[in-house]
């Protein structure tokens, strides 16, 4: 039996501490590993282990009560929430960690809401119980305010902050402790302690509530008696956290070793294995027609890349999960999206940076493949005679651009062959060079995310590279509708090339991204033809007509067109395809897009208003403010080219004591100000 999981959490709640712990405990680690040395397995990335933070999703594997246990590690920081995304797509359930005393964080917000999108079950761990502070039905309240889940106790703490022993089970009722010189051995007791039987006991009658009124089962025995058997309660719960009906909350410790165990037996429990997951349905790819796959060894292999890895032992890798069939070492495998047929050469079971060739890789299993090279993150593995295409991931556009250049110009060749070696493994960073200088441009999801990337040139490509200063990556969109008629008609070489396309553009809502549709038929716009117009009009698309970043959220429509027989050509329709394309544009009242930050910034009261100021002063729109205490959290709006080096700006003014996250929220049109400045540039 196999559990395919991932922790998610905000950054710093205590991920990496609970998966070493359950590593610990299922005996696949001797020693802990402990974050604050650097020496935790899961982080294996070098500067990780600098920076202290889980950057790429490392998988590993372990057994709990005969069961496989597939852990992702998902990054917490949401510079990284293409990684977040990746993961949450080859999941079954997920494990969301909350600190005790700080509730939700807005990122671990963000990530709950993503795991609700992808209809990932969920177990939730209330951590750091022992630390001072630490409220656990205070937490939950929280937890039940920001995030739509139904969330219900399975128990409640036994203790708290210093005093923090274990915890009492509801389900069981039963004390549970744990020895601190052992590292957190299990003893248990059926006694509940008499200071806690009245809470427990009221406790046990919501949980059994809340379970009956999702579970019909349960209900059935509630009503016959309503100190509902352990046994029944548990299937009940198990059918709920499938069904996405419930979310069990637990708490515990990771650091003391306290409740880790408990953690893994609710997983075992209560998360679906990948044969409770529904069946997958993807498309075939020539026909379009519905496939499904069933989560089973005899059906056609169909699998889903999620990362890619430039593995420093084995070279690239492609890390999938397999939904259906078997996948044997050696065995050829198809890739709808670029049709080719490619040989899987090793198959590896990971476990961080030590891996394990295997023979096969099954139905509901993860793993890595060697010897592909035409896959990217979000394809599509199958056989070329049962071929399925399942859905691609939707991931964030870049918010940060940056130019960058090798400090030895001996560098040059061997700088883009890393960077693009980069982009295909992070399908949030990408590259560009400047028409206008000629520089080679990165951009990414914020400033962290690009300095990781020059960290990684350095360790992993031995590149030292200079950049500039991180700027904003603006987009490009109209506001009105346009229309413009181009005719193509030169000689070139001693022959005519004639074309003449008409194009109308109009907006679309933020976010939508751009159609490309020709509305004309073959009679007028020979099929040879097409497709130079779709590349003419997606050359503006990439390079605006304003200055030269990308184009998002327009309609494009192929209206007319002109063809002669004789002189007609590719060269012709793509030049005028690109002509027509920026007249269009231009006259639909083009304007720049820019991105808009989601600031959560935690502040003593006494800060509050030179705080606000400072956020007023970047054109920040506050759109809350909740007091916890003396402290106060204010949510903001703010673009992005405001809040460059706010690091810096937010410690003078709250004197080092304000705490903040950020993360891209959206695209808005900027002011007509900011678009007179970006215009004279
Ligand atoms: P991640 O960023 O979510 O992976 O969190 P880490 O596992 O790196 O933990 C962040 C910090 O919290 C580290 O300093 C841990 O030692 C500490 N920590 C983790 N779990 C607990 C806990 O249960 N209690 C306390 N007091 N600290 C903890």
């Amino acid at each position: 039996m196999v559990r395919n999981i991932g922790i998610i959490a905000h950054i710093d709640a205590g991920k990496t501490t609970i998966s070493e712990r359950m590593l610990y405990y299922s005996g696949k680690l001797h020693r802990m590993g402990e974050v604050h040395d650097g020496t935790a397995t899961m982080d294996w990335m070098v500067q990780e282990r600098e920076r202290g933070i889980t950057i790429m999703a490392a998988a590993t594997t372990f057994f709990w009560r005969d069961h496989q246990i597939n852990l992702l590690d998902t990054p917490g920081h949401v510079d990284f929430t293409a990684e977040v995304e990746r993961s949450l797509r080859v999941l079954d359930g997920a494990v969301g960690v909350f600190c005790g005393v700080g509730g939700v964080q807005a990122q671990s917000e963000t990530v709950w809401h993503q795991a609700s999108r992808y209809g990932v079950p969920r177990i939730a761990f209330v951590n750091k119980m022992d630390r001072v502070g630490a409220h656990f039905e205070k937490a939950v309240s929280h937890m039940r305010d920001r995030l739509a889940s139904k969330f219900v106790c399975l128990q409640i703490p036994w203790g708290s902050e210093d005093s923090f022993r274990g915890v009492i089970d509801l389900v069981g009722m039963k004390a549970v402790s744990f020895d601190e010189k052992s590292c957190g051995q299990m003893l248990e007791s059926l006694g509940i302690p008499p200071e806690l039987a009245a809470r427990a006991e009221q406790a046990r009658a919501e949980l059994v509530e809340a379970v009956a009124e999702k579970d019909e089962k349960t209900l059935e025995a509630y009503l016959q008696n309503p100190d509902v058997p352990a046994d029944v309660l548990k299937a009940g719960i198990r059918r709920a956290v499938v069904g996405n009906e419930l979310v069990p909350v637990l708490c515990g410790s990771a650091l003391r070793n306290k409740g880790v165990q408990l953690l893994l037996d609710a997983v075992v429990d209560f998360l679906p294995s990948p044969m409770d997951v529904p069946v997958v349905e993807g498309r075939h790819p020539k026909t379009r027609e519905v496939e499904s796959r069933e989560a089973s060894d005899f059906e056609p292999l169909s699998g889903v890349v999620f990362k890619l890895v430039n593995d420093p032992y084995v070279g690239n890798m492609v890390m999938v999960r397999i939904y259906s069939g078997q996948l044997q070492k050696g065995q050829n495998v198809y890739n709808p999206r670029t049709k080719a047929r490619e040989r899987a050469m090793r198959l590896l079971e990971l476990h961080a940076d030590k891996r394990t060739e295997v023979e096969t890789l099954f139905s509901g299993e993860m793993g890595g493949i060697t010897g592909l090279k035409g896959f990217t993150t979000g394809d599509t593995i199958c056989i070329e005679n049962k071929p399925v295409e399942f859905g691609r991931m939707a991931f964030p556009e870049p918010v940060v651009e940056v130019a960058i250049e090798p400090k030895t110009q001996a560098d040059r060749e061997k700088l883009m062959n890393a960077l693009n070696s980069l982009v295909t493994e992070d399908p949030t960073f990408k590259l560009k060079v400047s028409p206008d200088t000629g520089q080679t441009i990165i951009e990414g999801m914020g400033e962290l995310h690009l300095e990781i990337i020059k960290d990684r040139l350095a360790r992993e490509f031995k590149i030292e590279a200079n950049s500039g200063t991180p700027m904003v990556a603006y987009h490009e969109t109209v506001r009105g509708v346009g229309r413009a008629e181009y005719v193509f008609d030169r000689e070139i070489g001693g022959r005519r090339q004639f074309a003449g396309v008409s194009i109308e553009v109009g907006p679309m809502s933020r976010a939508e991204g751009n159609t490309v549709e020709i509305s004309v038929s073959a009679g007028v716009l020979p099929a040879e033809f097409r497709k130079a117009v779709e590349d003419g009009i997606n050359d503006v698309l990439v390079t605006g007509v304003l200055a030269n970043y990308p184009v998002t959220d327009i309609q494009v429509k192929v209206v007319g067109a002109q063809c002669d027989e004789l002189s007609s050509s590719v060269v012709a329709f793509r030049s005028a395809a690109v002509m027509a394309m920026k007249e269009a544009m231009k006259s639909a009242d083009p304007v720049f897009l820019e991105p808009i930050m989601l600031l959560e910034i935690t502040v003593p009261t006494e800060h509050m208003g030179d705080v606000l100021n400072d956020l007023y002063s970047r054109s920040g729109k506050v759109t809350e403010i909740i007091a916890k205490g003396s402290i106060q959290v204010v949510t903001a709006m703010v673009p992005l080219a405001k809040v460059f080096g706010y690091a810096t700006a937010v410690r003078s003014v709250s004197k080092g004591r304000a705490a903040y996250t950020m993360e891209p929220h959206c695209f808005e049109i900027v002011s007509d100000v900011v678009q007179k400045e970006l215009l004279s540039k």
